[in-house]
């Protein structure tokens, strides 16, 4: 829960020094406040503050927002007098002597006896042997643990241990702060560091809420937060700190998307892209099959947008499976159609190049009409990090002249965008990849293009407001007719050959499928891991068949081919590593082994699961796990085939991140924050941001100047919100 980045903090980010005292006050040293040097404090001094130093602790300001990392409950008395057997407590005491020996069942245990005020106490720790040389006789100490008499003695089992220095006072915080450390600094430096950056700021921060907000959302002021965060006197005091600190780091997120999304509607200029009935009736004809219900009211709702003026910030989402490609595709001919450029772009480029194919194959044989009654000419343009510089450069060439119209590309677009000629929707299909940061990058142009971006796995309504606060929400609650859910097994290691048997039968029947390996691929080991993953099902349960191999460092067109092998039945099974897990859409697939699935996330699974689940053909799928014991994740996968039920179940469960993939999620970078865990401060936050920008569309004037400040000081770079503040 800390971050050792000062500048990204909430609320004290590059602040100069507060109002607090007139700088004729001849009373106080110049330099009191959040820019005071930790090291000229009372209680640091320069070998401490040299320490401090290590961990980017220089100023005032930067140990305030050095977050605790954990705390231990040192609440008691810290005297002997008032144990009770069987109850916490916390007592501060020397050591005097450390004894080290083996129990009779051939445990190490640990014993170390305290001198206290009140009495001797003893702490014992069994099959710990290093505990030992962490005391030394003399030191002092707190014990803190659950109490109990033995042979006329206070003694505690595994007792937290907190090492004073000879000049610190044990009843500092009953509930200790544990910092975040690095080499050579002592929790000790921090905490002092941290306590005097507190003493110093007393009474002199500037509060950043009004003070209405603060009541109205049960906010502690800025300097109790920094007090109940670091020297907290009960469980309640830290929730309460904590909050309050969460609260502001996601109020100034939802603001700033806010008004980024503001600033684009009242700056730019969007396309005016009207489809007609008619055209909108040519277009829903390119598809080989009738729209679901679902399908047509989001595009109604997307068309709407696109025809308004102001420049569209949607969000589609739908479970995996749920044709969310083809509404992009209507989005994109209508833009493509009425003379604009139209832009998708994918995590991968192997799904790029699924969506050319996929565009192409809907375009064959077909003469659309624009507009301006000329045939849709210029094909399809790739634009991808693996094409060779001529390659790249032609298709430059004709995104800037105007040539191409319907345009597909992976992040390498965003890297470096080619210019457009005429701009007029952007598409960012599966969107776990693209942060905000990035959304907001190829939108810089004079003319504001439409921005479309779907989810590659349904998300809880609340999660999705957290996320993309700024966009509007599209949700495609429906099937395509005939879609049946997909048969899944847990396998465990006693049904494994069962499965594999089963498994090949289904392929001897015509069916294709695949196999999934959870490899850390970046490492030779990785690779080696899935190499023999591979000989071993293809010397084993797999030998009868046409296998192939597809993992991220395969060369982007060899996987290609591998993938257009599959499609075309010439291979029986791809053995993968979850770069299948994406979007790739090969219906004929219908049966999916998923090794080691224990491994795999909840969102993860239902995706890879959602590859077999897009023809008419009942897909089968087996998650094959060593796990014996109870497993709620698995348990919930295979019992539900429903993307937003197991949303919601993957949030209740909170595992770490799982929903949205941490690293890859394209949430924002945030320091005390978690979206997942916090979506529902998250909620509160964004509905307040909103009732703030309803009020005052623009932060402007003097009691929200400090807010604006902040907001603009925080995400104006990343988000370019260059026209406010
Ligand atoms: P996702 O929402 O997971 O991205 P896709 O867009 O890849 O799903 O669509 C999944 C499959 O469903 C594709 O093979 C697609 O052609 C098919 N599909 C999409 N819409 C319909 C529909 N209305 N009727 C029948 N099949 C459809
Ligand atoms: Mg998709």
């Amino acid at each position: 829960m800390s971050s050792p980045d000062a500048s990204v903090q909430p609320g004290l980010a590059g602040d100069e020094p507060p109002a607090g005292p007139a700088p004729s006050a001849p009373h106080r040293p110049r330099d009191v406040g959040l820019r005071a040097r930790l090291e000229r404090l009372p209680g640091v001094g320069s070998r401490r503050g040299e320490r401090l130093a290590r961990l980017g602790l220089v100023e005032v300001r930067q140990a305030l927002v050095h977050f605790p990392r954990d705390y231990k409950d040192f609440t008691g008395s810290h005297t002997v007098e008032t144990l009770v057997a069987g109850e916490h407590g916390a007592v501060a005491g020397e050591v005097v002597d450390i004894g080290s020996r083996t129990t009779v069942t051939g445990k190490a245990m640990v014993t170390v006896l305290l001198t206290t005020d009140g009495g001797p106490l003893r702490g014992i720790w069994f099959g710990m042997p290093f505990i030992a040389k962490r005391f030394r006789v003399g030191s002092r100490v707190v014990l803190a643990g659950v109490a109990r008499q033995s042979a006329g003695c206070f003694e505690m089992a595994h007792p937290e241990i907190r090492y004073l220095d000879a000049d610190e006072k044990a009843e500092s915080s009953p509930w200790l702060a544990v910092y975040p450390l690095a080499e050579g600094v002592r929790q000790s430096d921090v905490r002092m560091g941290v306590q005097a950056a507190l003493a110093a700021v007393e009474g002199q921060l500037q509060e950043t809420f009004r003070p209405h907000e603060l009541e109205v959302r049960s906010l502690l002021p800025i300097y109790d937060a920094f007090r109940a965060v670091h020297l907290p006197a009960s469980r309640e005091e830290i929730e309460a700190g904590r909050r309050r600190f969460i609260y502001q780091e996601l109020y100034m997120l939802q603001l700033a998307l806010r008004l980024h999304r503001r600033q684009a509607e009242v700056t730019h200029q969007a396309a005016c892209i009207d489809v007609a009935a008619d055209l909108r009736s040519r277009i829903e004809g390119v598809f080989p099959f009738p729209l679901t219900q679902a399908q047509r009211r989001v595009a109604g709702e997307i068309l709407s947008d696109m025809a308004s003026g102001t420049p569209m910030q949607r969000l589609l989402q739908g479970d995996v499976g749920s044709g969310k490609t083809a509404v992009a595709v209507i989005a994109l001919l209508a833009a493509a159609l009425t003379g604009h450029q139209a832009v998708i772009m994918a995590p991968t480029e192997l799904l790029a190049r699924q969506h050319v194919a996929t565009l192409e194959r809907l375009l064959a044989g077909r003469e659309l009409i624009d507009t301006t009654g000329q045939a849709l000419r210029g094909g399809v343009t790739l634009l991808i990090g693996g094409q060779s510089k001529a390659e790249r450069a032609a298709a430059v060439a004709r995104i800037a002249a105007g040539e191409a119209r319907l345009i597909v590309g992976t992040q390498a677009l965003v890297a470096s965008p080619p210019r457009f000629h005429r701009l007029g929707l952007v598409v960012i299909d599966e969107q776990h990849r693209f942060g905000v940061v990035q959304r907001a990058r190829l939108q810089q142009d004079d003319c504001q293009p439409h921005t479309l971006v779907m989810t590659a796995t349904p998300i809880p309504r609340t999660v999705a407001h957290a996320i993309y606060g700024d966009l509007d929400l599209s949700t495609i609650d429906e099937q395509p007719p005939g879609r049946q859910p997909v048969q899944t097994y847990r396998v465990g290691p006693q049904q494994l050959d069962r499965w594999w048997s089963f498994y090949c039968r289904k392929l001897r029947e015509g069916r294709r499928g695949y196999v999934v390996v959870p490899a850390v691929e970046e490492s030779e080991a990785g690779l080696a891991s899935i190499d023999s993953a591979l000989e071993e099902l293809a010397n084993g349960p797999l030998e009868a068949f046409r296998l192939g191999l597809i993992h991220g460092r395969l060369p982007p067109d060899v996987k290609h081919a591998i993938m257009d092998d599959f499609r075309r039945g010439r291979l029986d099974v791809i053995v993968a590593t979850s770069v299948v897990e994406v979007g790739i859409d090969v219906p004929e697939a219908t049966l999916m082994t998923i090794l080691d699935a224990d491994r795999f996330g909840l969102a993860q699974l239902h995706q890879l699961r959602g590859r077999v689940a897009r023809g008419a053909t009942r897909g089968i799928c087996g998650a094959v796990t060593a796990v014996k014991e109870d497993h709620p994740r698995l348990e919930a996968f295979v019992d539900t085939t429903d993307g937003f039920r197991l949303a919601e179940f993957d949030l209740i469960q909170r595992g770490p991140g799982e929903l949205v993939g941490k690293k890859q999620s394209g949430v924002p970078p945030l320091c005390l924050a978690d979206i997942i865990r916090d979506a529902a401060v998250a909620a509160e936050a964004r509905e307040h941001a909103i009732a703030t920008l309803a009020e005052n569309p623009f932060l402007e004037g003097d009691d929200l100047a400090r807010l604006r400040k902040l907001v603009v000081r925080r995400w104006g770079d990343s988000l370019d919100l260059g026209g406010i503040g």
